[in-house]
């Protein structure tokens, strides 16, 4: 792709954002984060160059270095991935945007423990496995809201601001949109929950449409 196509190519896929968020409402604002975790540091100044600053990856190792490299570029880094308890201490080093993927008590405690020591606060989603997929991480959609006021009384370093979840593994539209309306069912009932994490390349229209207001978008986003 030259770099024109690659402009009409980018903006293909914002204006598909764009409608399905005026579809909703066009108060309904939703944050692209590019996750970059297949792409490289010049594929990330591509899009930089266009306009997107928000980028997650799902390791923390490359989130490490990726943000390293790009350090001159006002970016922010987001980690998507699940958070080994081995890794928490890198992970803060990095002193991400957001961590998304808070996905159970344990972690949530060890986590807290190492954000006192440093004297931190860190923003952070839950993940919630609403497809109940063993392949998934999260807590069960039946336990997830009462898990989150846990981690807000028990976890004063840990400053929560919403879901995340990733959409049912099935090319049945009915079954993905019915993963993301529990998703959003939960996130509306939280106490002072404004990110609803969902939608990924293959369905972020559809997520949006079920009322999420963040995506993270890979593939699609950085095309080979
Ligand atoms: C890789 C990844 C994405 C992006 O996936 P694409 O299908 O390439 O858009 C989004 N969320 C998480 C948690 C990921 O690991």
């Amino acid at each position: 792709m030259n770099e024109i196509e690659y402009k009409i190519y980018i903006d293909d896929v914002i204006r598909r954002v764009e409608y399905a968020r005026v579809r909703v409402s066009g108060h309904h604002i939703v944050k692209i984060v590019a996750i970059s975790k297949y792409s490289t540091t010049q594929e990330i100044k591509n899009l930089y160059n266009i306009g997107q600053r928000a980028y997650g990856e799902n390791k923390v190792q490359d989130l490490k270095s990726k943000s390293n490299e790009l350090e001159e570029l006002p970016l922010e880094w987001h980690f998507v991935g699940n958070l080994q308890k081995n890794k928490i201490n890198n992970l803060l080093n990095i002193n991400p945007t957001l961590f998304h993927a808070l996905d159970s008590l344990e972690l949530a405690y060890e986590l807290q423990k190492k954000l006192e020591v440093k004297d931190m606060i860190l923003d952070t989603l839950i993940q919630i496995n609403s497809a109940k997929e063993e392949s998934k991480h999260g807590f069960m959609p039946e336990i997830a809201a009462q898990t989150y006021a846990k981690i807000q009384k028990d976890c004063p370093n840990i400053n929560l601001r919403g879901v995340m979840s990733i959409g049912a593994h099935s090319d049945e539209r009915a079954i993905v949109k019915e993963s993301f309306d529990i998703t959003y069912n939960i996130y509306k009932e939280l106490d002072g929950a404004t990110i609803c994490s969902m939608g990924m390349s293959g369905d972020y229209e559809l997520a949006i449409e079920c009322g999420s207001n963040m995506v993270r978008l890979g593939s699609v986003l950085f095309p080979k």
